[in-house]
């Protein structure tokens, strides 16, 4: 695929025209999005892996093969990102995610390693609630035991209900994951 960085986007209307189809892609800061987005596109640094967690505060806009748009949303729930900046990401990220006409799904990472997480399960109730269609990824697999593994899925489905059907086990390590976080972004586009 030919993938290019399109903008960064401080407000809706610094928004490309929503003449594609979009993903966008949510997580708290540090669960591997950036690592995520680089193994989907098979680019080592399409996206900078944050050495300075917390800091993007902006929608970065991908576009890929001149026909989707990839969107890189702001980490949220880092303890040191001042009080008014996270006001100011919910704002810009829920006006965006309750209005973008061409928003076609939202993936949601977290880290298999944590235990179910407020703001987390906050974005997921919200996105239901919206009607929005969303996927959860759980990330940073390598670094479980199998068996670890299965014992944090369960626990992270059972508190965001998901199941096979919208949830992926990742490893932007490994790679694994990846064709199946494909096949199942692919249903919505
Ligand atoms: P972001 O803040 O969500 O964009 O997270 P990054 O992609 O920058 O990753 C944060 C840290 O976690 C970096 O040190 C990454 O190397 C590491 N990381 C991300 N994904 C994985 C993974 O799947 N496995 C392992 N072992 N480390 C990961």
């Amino acid at each position: 695929a030919n993938i290019s960085f399109v903008t960064s986007a401080h407000a809706l209307k610094q928004l490309p025209a929503p003449e594609h189809p979009e993903i966008a892609f949510a997580g708290r800061s540090n669960v591997g999005k950036s690592t995520l987005l680089n193994r989907l596109c098979n680019r080592r640094n399409l996206v900078k892996v944050s050495a300075r967690p917390g800091k993007t505060q902006s929608l970065n806009y991908f576009l890929v093969d001149d026909s989707l748009y990839l969107v890189d949303l702001p980490g949220y729930g880092y303890a040191k990102v001042p009080k008014g900046m996270q006001h100011g990401w919910q704002e810009l990220i829920t006006s965006y995610l309750s209005t973008r006409s061409t928003l076609r799904c939202v993936v949601v990472l977290v880290d298999i390693r944590h235990e179910l997480k407020a703001s987390d399960l906050q974005l997921v109730d919200w996105l239901r609630h919206q009607g929005r269609s969303y996927l959860m990824v759980y990330t940073k697999a390598d670094k479980l035991s199998a068996n670890d593994r299965l014992k944090q899925r369960a626990a992270l489905d059972a508190g965001f209900s998901a199941s096979d059907r919208n949830r992926v086990v990742f490893s932007g390590k490994t790679g694994d994951g990846r064709t199946e976080l494909l096949e199942l972004l692919d249903t919505f586009l």
